[in-house]
């Protein structure tokens, strides 16, 4: 079946506000471990899809499921952070107030963390948590600096790494270079890269297509609340109904 082998299975989804189909008959399948980005106009749905995932929005129709076997139209938002999909949004949220670490060691910490039962005082394996998703978010050298201190990239990185503490199978991102450099936009890339080469499937909303590029993964274009082409960004790049919706003709 289709659903063997995903870790995110989405088949005939609609959704309408109003009468407004925001989804028509979307369906997606992202495997276990998977790297996917998802590109399109305005407008397009990729919002929404995301909110179907997290539960924030209910499908008045379709399938999503996770892991192959869970339901996820049938569960709340906090079941379905518990269940390991972790949601980043496109700004930055970041205790301020707390250190680097600090802001590490509360994700650890949290209800939704595999960790938070072995979170006793000073435990050695949280200790080692930490320092490991610092060390993979390059952010070891501003473990003691304030949150506030960070640059906006480096408070992105922060979040991401705060995202993985908490070991998600699934990570959702949306538009993470928005208001990046160059420099920082290529590292976001290789950081998002690493996480995936360590298991975690992780879905990239974004519009920077320089970013897309580098995170040399299978594309997805949404259009119109559906799936429009899906292929390596090359691929789409050149399909022509792609060319079509984003030149506007
Ligand atoms: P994208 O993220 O690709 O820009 P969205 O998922 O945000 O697209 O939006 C898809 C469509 O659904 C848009 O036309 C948007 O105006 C509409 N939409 C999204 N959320 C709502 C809502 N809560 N109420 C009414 N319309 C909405």
């Amino acid at each position: 079946t289709p659903l063997t082998n995903t870790i995110l299975y989405l088949d005939g989804v609609h959704v309408s506000f109003d009468g407004f189909r925001a989804l028509n008959q979307l369906s997606l399948a992202i495997a276990p471990g998977e790297m996917r980005a998802i590109i399109g106009p305005n407008g397009a749905g990729k919002t929404t899809m995301m909110d179907c995932i997290t539960g924030k929005t209910k499908p008045d129709g379709g399938v999503v499921m996770f892991d192959g076997a869970v339901d996820l139209t049938q569960l709340d938002e906090a079941a379905i952070a518990e269940l390991g999909i972790g949601r980043k949004f496109q700004k930055p949220t970041v205790f301020e107030t707390l250190t680097v670490e600090d802001n590490v060691r509360l994700a650890l910490k949290g209800p939704r963390s595999p960790w938070s039962a072995l979170f006793g005082e000073r435990n050695r394996i949280a200790r080692e948590r930490i320092t490991e998703v610092l060390d993979i978010a390059r952010m070891t050298e501003h473990r003691d600096r304030l949150a506030a201190d960070l640059s906006h990239g480096q408070k992105q990185w922060l979040e991401i790494a705060m995202l993985l503490a908490q070991d998600p199978k699934l990570l959702l991102v949306d538009e993470p270079v928005a208001g990046m450099t160059d420099s920082e936009t290529m590292e976001t890339a290789k950081l998002l890269k690493k996480i995936c080469a360590q298991g975690h499937a992780v879905v990239v909303v974004e519009h920077d297509m320089l970013f897309v590029r580098e995170l040399d993964c299978k594309v997805t274009v949404l259009h119109e609340g559906s799936t429009l082409a899906e292929g390596s960004i090359d691929a789409v790049s050149v399909n022509e109904r792609v060319v079509e919706v984003y030149l506007g003709r």
